[in-house]
């Protein structure tokens, strides 16, 4: 068993598994996020500063939750960006782009370089055809 000190209220207490919080603190924090989500869906227009200020969490605790996908903001008021290429994101680590390629990258596994196939279009432009009458 591992004894830790709880990262909210600096008690020691046994800790199995996920953040350092003691139960308590555990039951606080999700009591907060559920405040934290309906002060996002009240207010559609809340961004990290304001959320923090007007629910009295810290800003990080809610870039947090942003990443693990359980907050999003309208895209752009996160405040948190692609882990891969920057771009800002309403939720989670990456952009729907870099989520897309790494998809791709796992199904072409065997042949990464390949070229996007261009679109072949279906013939209605082809050359000419002759046409019959009667
Ligand atoms: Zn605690
Ligand atoms: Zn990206």
């Amino acid at each position: 068993m591992d004894v830790r000190n709880c990262r909210g209220c600096g008690k020691l207490f046994n800790y199995v598994s996920g953040p350092f919080m003691c139960p308590a603190c555990r039951e606080k924090l999700e009591e907060k996020f559920q405040e934290v989500k309906k002060y996002i869906q009240e207010n559609p227009g809340s961004n990290v500063a304001s959320t923090a200020e007007a629910c009295d969490v810290d800003a990080n605790q809610i870039r947090q939750w942003i990443r693990e996908e359980r907050l999003e903001f309208a895209s752009g008021a996160s405040e948190i960006s692609c882990e891969k290429c920057g771009k800002p994101i309403a939720s989670g680590r990456f952009c729907d782009q870099c989520k897309a390629a790494m998809v791709n990258s796992l199904n072409n596994v065997y042949k990464p370089d390949a070229p996007a196939q261009p679109k072949r279009r279906d013939g209605s432009d082809g050359g000419p055809k002759m046409r019959f009458l009667n």
